[in-house]
């Protein structure tokens, strides 16, 4: 059997690999655009920062190890045409120009996402930045070595890691956000009002509110950048916003929803049954809401790429959806989130609420302890955990997968007060502070719901 990949990034790479395992008969055909794969976006912020040296620390894979394998690795093609009721692909090399057809009987989608450029005049300037790719990483920080002052647009993860990484490497940095407040995605205003206010102690000048309206350069060739109520010059800004999926290959083809994401069943199969896809390209089951949803997270695309490899002949793993657990390590503090705000939770119409909980990790007569913030997100009527948001000079990010289970299996908030969890004295109180977040949540309903 001839099996077809799409982009070999996390999915593509997750897909190809357990074909390898599983199905180690069959022949894999992957096109990639890129000379590189594998490249983890977070790398860039880590090599602007001085964490990792070299982009190539960033990429976990290399097209070799795979070609070894017996799989056709065609790096710098472009797909250009995908016909499934004929079972071929045309794709282009884009070193020779030449155009090749090949046929398969398997085809998997793993062409992620772009950069969904906003329609700001002047964003077309040179001095305005993308920061997806690894070609787009090198660009950022050879910019960078001219550049003083550095406007960012954009105050999600990615923007407030960028931050972090040109304000280590001595740039000035200013944050521009267009709502009010920080990760608002993934953090309600208490616990972004924290970050906010640690990346302004580091020196970080943010500005929330603030929609970007245009670029320009300026007469001495600086970037001057608008807003509704501010016009300021910086040496180049990056852009940070958001992505679009990547499909119209398979447009008129298989089922996409109006966002242009491919529709897909559990187990990554789509509407055609020898078309698969995965990542970037498609949705996930966001458990809290039980809705589709789409959230491009490389956690997600290895995980449905995977699936798909396991599926792509035999549909035996489904996937159980997701919470859409994400973390960052901002300075010195661990920020992790799991489900929903509290906003997304009222806007889903849940009865929600939140309980905040504060204090140390482990007992004050040991050595060292700091505090541990958690903001918890439930449903009143049901009692179940929505959402969780833990921020801490501890490392934390575990924690957000506990809670990541814990609103997977539905669990409430009683049963979390009571959840078994560890205890030493070196690594937390005989209360975790999970169970006592739960806690708050109970007392603020005054007591626990009888169940008997
Ligand atoms: C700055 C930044 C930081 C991020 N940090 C995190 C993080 O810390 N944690 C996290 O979970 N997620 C993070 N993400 C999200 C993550 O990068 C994406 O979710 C992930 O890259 C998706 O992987 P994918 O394989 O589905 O798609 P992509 O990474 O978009 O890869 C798709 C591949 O397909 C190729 N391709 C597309 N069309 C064609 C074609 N026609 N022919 C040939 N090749 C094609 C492309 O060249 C590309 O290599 C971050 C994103 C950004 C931008």
């Amino acid at each position: 059997m001839k099996v077809a990949i799409i982009g070999c990034t996390h999915a593509g790479i997750a897909a190809m690999k357990q074909i390898l395992k599983y199905y180690p008969g069959t022949e894999i055909t992957v096109y990639e655009r890129h000379v590189d794969i594998s490249y983890m976006s977070c790398g860039t912020y880590l090599h602007l920062g001085g964490t990792i040296k070299d982009l190539d620390q960033a990429l976990y894979a290399n097209p070799t190890e795979f070609s070894e394998q017996g799989v056709h690795m065609r790096m710098r093609y472009d797909v250009i045409k995908v016909d499934a009721d004929k079972h071929t692909i045309m794709a282009q090399d884009l070193q020779t120009k030449e155009m090749h057809t090949d046929h398969y009987d398997k085809l998997i989608m793993a062409t992620g996402s772009i950069t969904a450029i906003p329609a700001i005049p002047g964003v077309e300037n040179p001095k305005v930045m993308l920061c997806k790719t690894c070609e787009q990483a090198q660009q950022l920080y050879e910019a960078a070595k001219t550049a003083h002052h550095i406007a960012i647009v954009g105050g999600g993860y990615s923007g407030v890691e960028l931050a972090e990484g040109y304000v280590k490497s001595g740039h000035t940095v200013t944050l521009f956000q267009r709502g009010p407040h920080l990760v608002n995605e993934y953090l309600d205003p208490q616990l972004s009002q924290r970050i906010e206010d640690l990346l302004t102690t580091k020196g970080i000048t943010i500005k929330t509110n603030a929609q970007v309206t245009a670029f320009s350069d300026t007469a001495d060739n600086r970037l001057r950048v608008d807003t509704a109520d501010t016009t300021e010059t910086f040496d180049m800004a990056v852009i940070c916003p958001g992505v679009v999926p990547q499909s119209e290959l398979l447009a008129g083809q298989v089922n996409r929803t109006e966002r242009g994401t491919i529709v897909t069943d559990r187990y990554m199969g789509t509407s055609n049954a020898d078309i698969f896809a995965a990542g970037d390209v498609t949705e996930v089951k966001f458990n809290p809401t039980k809705d589709r949803a789409y959230i491009p997270l490389v956690s997600h695309a290895i995980r449905q790429g995977a699936l798909a490899g396991i599926n792509i002949f035999d549909k035996r793993l489904g996937s159980i959806g997701t919470q859409a657990t994400t973390g960052m390590l901002i300075f010195d503090q661990t920020v992790a989130c799991t489900g929903m705000t509290l906003a997304a939770a009222k806007a889903a119409n849940f009865e929600a609420k939140t309980a905040f909980y504060e204090g140390n990790y482990r007992p004050d007569f040991m050595p060292t302890t700091t505090k541990v913030s958690i903001e918890l997100v439930y449903d009143q009527q049901t009692r179940k955990v929505l959402g969780g948001q833990l921020m801490s000079a501890h490392e934390v990010s575990q924690s957000a997968n506990t809670l990541s289970v814990v609103i997977q299996n539905g669990n409430t908030i009683d049963e979390l007060a009571f959840m078994d969890m560890l205890f030493s004295p070196n690594f937390d109180e005989p209360f975790n502070y999970l169970n006592l977040a739960a806690q708050v949540a109970v007392d603020q309903e005054h007591g626990y719901r009888r169940n008997n």
